[in-house]
């Protein structure tokens, strides 16, 4: 091998991980939740009324009280001293999908040259970060740079440990001095209260009076890569854009070397009981998986919690793989598809509603009363996701989930519902007996029969489905690895929040009439399941058929993000996140231009990479190899031996392709940024990527032909299988 790759081979042979610093006697119990200002603390150390309201605040998800608020923070900021944190700092998501927070110090400085730990009320719910360099769509003009961060008391404020000094992290919505939102929180609470107050009318006609505020429930699947630090830095393209934009494939591909699996590399599993330990301090319940489909890849999977705060933890634990692999000596990869070639990876979202009252909504009961009830809820998702499927996809569009979805290991585009079997079955006789409204032999009416028994976990669980029922709840399954898990909750609470206004609406409006409760149901469920039924496809999913069927049936098939960002803006959208207080006109406006923004600034950076290592790493290597070639042709014949000329031409015709094929990104390069807006994605995609990716093709030729020792970039092989 070449010297740089030897060398990082070498240095991670000789690696010594760090030792894990476990009590022997610790319990996880111990530990678990240790570095949260949890409910538990508030009571323990706030006068009880102060608690009360704080109670009453989460409960009616309502601004904190401003005297409240100063009795929290002062209670807050002594915690956090004795934690030994010296900064607090405001933890806000904006729209790149990353954290952001903005940090300050507890001390103030008093006239007389000493300083006084401080930290009011209102500096715990409101803060001013100067946020011009965040996006924003054009909801920002520059003389109004500042946005606003205020506490989001439902998800609890943390410290986080770190060798430099603590910091007590507030998580906290990020709007705009108009009250509009630049971030990813804001429309998590906003369309969570949308959802819940229809939800609660669907429940009160089935009598649940005065029940506990619903909530939609997240759980979410993180897949990820972990690769040794040295082969990451010697590969500019993973340092600066998450991906592999060369490399060929190793030689049999993500079978090869299968004893691979099941054992997990013993500094993989230092690094797991490292990151598990510092996410119980943080209060999330996650438990490692071992199942990974790919070499060098990991899952793991925190405990379901309400969307808003499994969305901050969601984001607090890819910070924290982050940070624990580094200790490590190796680096977290949540890129969608780092390897071309090898699995990619995901974030499946497991979303119910419901509350701790009455459990998951989701859950078919064992009485014909309870079955109802979850039917409507069942049909509320059919009528959802038929609807407003272009939605679902939008949401978790981004230029490197389009290398996943798709491709045959991860759902297609087309938004689909996998209702297994039985239940399926069980729609199916909705459909006939509600038209009839007699009850045939094995037809299910509401009210008179009860549901066969649905498995909870259907062996068969279909893989293919985008948005699958998995026996108490639903999993979307296309979000990629990368992303925040808010966008795909604010659309689901969202289009739930319509779907459960409907049948509430239609319910009350028959009841008023006088038609009796299970009949109204029945045939509610009748005409959701005839008009939106075309949206349940339990087949395989990744057959070439199904794409041409699911046109048939009028599903929209978005392959990109650019086909899919223009959904954002449909009146149908604008409508329906306007009707239920989600996003305004503007606000819409504003994530339809920062996702195309971020479309273009991913592509660019890449397309500029492949240009730069293609130029001053790839052309350079195969030049000498050619060179070392033709010097021995020189020889050879100069001998009076004949030459081999064969393998010089094998190498100088992929370095021709190579040269054209970086002159052509060069030009497309420069005509991507002649344009703006939707033409400039559009552009990025039809033209700019096949140019970066002809690159690649002639690169991975080379790799192939040129000699090894020539071969700066360290390859597949050793990436994905030495840790
Ligand atoms: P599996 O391994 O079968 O996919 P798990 O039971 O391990 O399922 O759950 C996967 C994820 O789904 C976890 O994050 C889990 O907390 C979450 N989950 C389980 N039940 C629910 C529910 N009712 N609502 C939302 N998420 C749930
Ligand atoms: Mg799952």
């Amino acid at each position: 091998a070449n010297k740089v790759r030897l060398q990082a081979i070498t240095d991670v042979e000789s690696y010594v991980p760090p030792a894990i610093s476990f009590d022997p006697g610790e319990e996880p119990g111990e530990i678990f939740g240790q570095n949260v200002f949890s409910l538990n603390v508030m009571q323990k150390r706030l006068p009880k009324s102060v608690y009360k309201s704080v109670l009453g605040t989460i409960a009616k998800s309502t601004p904190l009280d401003p005297d409240v608020a100063d009795a929290v923070a002062s209670a807050m900021k002594d915690w956090a001293l004795e934690k030994g944190a010296t900064h607090y700092a405001h933890v806000f998501y904006p729209l790149t999908g990353l954290t952001a927070e903005k940090h300050d110090s507890f001390l103030d400085p008093v006239g007389d040259g000493t300083a006084l730990a401080s930290f009011s009320g209102k500096t715990l719910v409101q803060g001013e970060p100067d946020a011009s360099s965040f996006p924003n769509g054009g909801l920002r003009n520059t003389f109004e740079a500042r946005g606003y961060t205020g506490w989001d008391v439902m998800s609890p404020a943390y410290v986080l440990e770190n060798p430099n000094g603590n910091t007590l992290c507030i998580p906290t919505v990020f709007i705009s001095m108009t009250g509009e939102a630049l971030d990813h929180k804001t429309p998590v609470l906003r369309s969570q209260q949308a959802m819940a107050a229809h939800a609660e009318r669907v429940l009160k006609l089935f009598g649940h009076d005065d029940v506990e505020r619903i909530v939609s429930y997240c759980g979410p699947e993180q897949e990820y890569f972990l690769v040794d630090s040295h082969f990451f830095l010697a590969r500019p393209d993973l340092l600066n854009a998450g991906r592999t934009l060369f490399g060929a494939k190793p030689p049999k591909g993500q079978e090869f070397d299968d004893h691979y699996f099941g054992a997990i590399p013993e500094r993989v599993l230092g690094f797991m009981m490292d990151t598990e330990r510092e996410l119980f301090k943080l209060g999330i319940p996650a438990k490692t998986r071992h199942n990974e489909v790919a070499p060098g890849q990991f899952e793991i999977a925190p405990m379901f919690e309400r969307a808003n705060e499994a969305s901050d933890h969601q984001q607090l634990l890819m910070t924290t793989f982050r940070a624990v692999a580094k200790k490590h000596g190796m680096e977290c990869l949540f890129h969608e598809k780092p390897f071309a070639g090898v699995n990619g990876s995901g974030k499946h979202v497991n979303f119910s509603v419901g509350n701790s009252e009455l459990g998951s909504l989701l859950v078919p009961g064992d009485t014909p009363h309870d079955n109802a009830q979850f039917l409507v809820f069942c049909a509320a998702v059919i009528r959802a996701v038929h609807k407003y499927g272009g939605l679902l996809r939008v949401s978790v569009a981004s230029a490197s989930n389009d290398h996943r979805l798709g491709a045959n290991e991860a759902p297609p585009a087309i938004i689909s519902i996998f209702l297994g079997d039985q239940l399926a079955d069980v729609f199916d006789q909705i459909a006939k007996g509600g038209a009839t409204h007699s009850k045939e032999r094995g037809t299910l009416m509401i009210g008179v029969d009860t549901l066969p028994n649905l498995t909870q976990d259907p062996g068969d669980r279909n893989r293919t489905s985008p948005f699958a029922f998995t026996g108490n709840r639903f999993e979307f399954r296309a979000p990629g690895s990368l992303q925040t898990v808010a966008a795909p909750m604010v659309v689901i609470n969202t289009i739930m929040a319509e779907a459960l206004d409907h049948c509430a609406t239609t319910l009350e409006a028959a009841i008023a009439e006088g038609t009796d409760f299970n009949e109204a149901v029945q045939a509610l469920l009748t005409t959701i399941i005839s008009d939106h039924g075309a949206v349940i496809f339990n087949g395989n999913g990744y057959s070439d058929e199904w794409p041409i069927e699911a046109e048939q049936r009028g599903l929209k098939n978005l392959r990109t993000t650019v086909d899919a960002l223009p959904e954002l803006v449909s009146d149908e959208a604008i409508e329906l996140f306007a009707t239920y207080g989600v996003f305004n006109e503007r606000e819409m406006q504003s994530r339809y231009e920062v996702g195309i923004e971020q479309y273009c600034l991913t592509v660019g950076v890449e397309a500029n990479l492949t240009l730069e290592m293609g130029t001053t790493i790839v052309l350079p290597s195969a030049l000498r190899y050619q060179t070392e070639l033709a010097q021995n042709v020189a020889a050879l014949t100069a001998a009076g031996v004949e030459a081999d000329v064969a393998t010089l031409r094998a190498v100088s015709a992929p370095i021709a392709d190579l040269r054209a094929g970086l002159a052509d990104l060069a030009s497309a390069i420069h005509a991507m940024h002649d344009l703006s807006g939707l033409d400039e994605a559009t552009y990025a995609r039809d033209n700019v990527l096949p140019a970066m990716l002809a690159v690649r093709e002639a690169a991975d030729t080379l790799e192939g032909l040129v000699a090894d020792d020539l071969w700066s970039l360290p390859t597949y092989q050793e990436m994905l299988y030495i840790l």
